[in-house]
């Protein structure tokens, strides 16, 4: 495998902030907004004072496909040129993750209300049937990191203990043990999307806490090689990561205890990881700072596609109601780290 000519891109990472609407709920209980953003989509204020300023910031009424053309289209476009690509979605639980990345079945969603996924799905086989100097394959997995271990979500028999991530001759990341489907169409990837959320959202009888408490990461894998003659390059690869996090808030105390109690320190323990290494990604020009991607899981797997040759954009989901103010402080300090 050759890697294409380095591009250079002034930000390692670019941060996004989506506010989500006051649901139903909020409403009849009559919720009041605690959060502005200014005109030029750039600010956005918590409470009187707190002012924080992002790549975008996307108020409730900012649509799936203005989110998807702003923060994703063009990692989709470098991921094609070779490059690889991370999208992450952070956030409290019930801030909106899911529904922003569309990592759940989509079968039954008009198109307005499609998220992420499908979107880069969509937009990746429309480029590749356009694009005729190249042959491609694409592969994806999809998996979910719980408690510091990786499950495949698509074929759950696996066992968690005969995956693990290893990097292969060329320093890539590795995840052994986890099969990787060849997929030739949209309609194969959606069904591979669907199957895979089907399994995170059933597998479990508390399963609102464990999906909450989990990472779920979709991985698409692009190989070209090209077919013009006078090509000396053999084969391109580039992975494409579309993260739905663990929920960002902090595990209640009160009545943690056992097994539930290590639950939720572990999975603060890997967003924390992530934020270690997203800061260090904003440092390392100015230091040349050690980035401690072994300090989780999750963020060894996504070494390879964070910071370095490959774009990363994460989307910091927030929740206008009064209630969650504190939480949303919360995630906007996480995400403001990130620049
Ligand atoms: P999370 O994955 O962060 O726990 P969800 O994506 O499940 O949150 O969102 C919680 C609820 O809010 C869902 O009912 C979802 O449909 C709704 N929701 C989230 N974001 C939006 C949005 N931008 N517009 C409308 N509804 C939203
Ligand atoms: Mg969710």
């Amino acid at each position: 495998t050759i890697s294409p000519t380095p591009i250079l891109d002034d930000a390692a990472v670019r941060v996004a902030v989506r506010a989500r609407p006051l649901l139903e709920r909020e409403l009849s209980e009559n919720c009041q907004e605690c959060v502005m953003y200014s005109a030029d989509r750039s600010e956005v204020t918590v409470g009187k004072e707190r002012r924080f300023t992002f790549d975008h910031v996307f108020g409730p009424h900012v649509g799936q496909e203005e989110v998807y053309m702003a923060c994703v289209k063009p990692l989709v476009e470098s991921c094609i040129a070779g490059y690889n690509a991370t999208v992450l979605a952070y956030g409290q639980t019930g801030s909106g993750k899911t529904h922003t990345m569309g990592s759940a079945n989509s079968n039954f969603l008009q198109e307005h209300e499609l998220g992420i996924l499908p979107r880069v799905i969509r937009q990746l086989y429309k480029s590749i049937e356009e694009e005729n100097r190249a042959e491609f394959l694409v592969k994806c997995s999809f998996v979910e990191i719980h408690n510091e271990e990786i499950k495949d979500l698509v074929h759950p028999e696996t066992p968690s203990k005969s995956i693990f991530i290893r990097e292969d001759a060329n320093g890539d990341l590795v995840l052994a043990g986890v099969r990787e489907e060849v997929v030739t169409s949209f309609e194969d990837m959606m069904k591979f999307l669907e199957i895979g959320s089907t399994y995170r959202t059933t597998g479990s009888t508390l399963m609102n806490q464990h999906s909450s408490r989990s990472h779920a990461i979709f991985t698409i894998i692009v190989e070209q090689r090209s077919i013009e003659e006078s090509s000396d390059i053999d084969v391109i690869t580039a992975k494409f990561h579309l993260v739905d996090l663990a929920g960002s808030e902090r595990a209640k105390r009160t009545g943690a205890v056992g097994v539930r109690f290590k639950e939720s320190i572990t999975i603060n323990s890997g967003l924390l990881a992530l934020g270690n290494v997203i800061s260090a990604l904003g440092d390392e020009r100015k230091r040349g700072q050690h980035v401690p991607y072994r300090q989780s899981k999750l963020t060894r797997l996504l070494q390879d596609s964070l910071g370095g040759n490959s774009r990363t954009c994460m989307i910091a989901c927030i929740s206008l109601a009064d209630i969650n103010q504190e939480e949303t402080l919360n995630t906007l300090k996480y995400a403001n780290r990130a620049r």
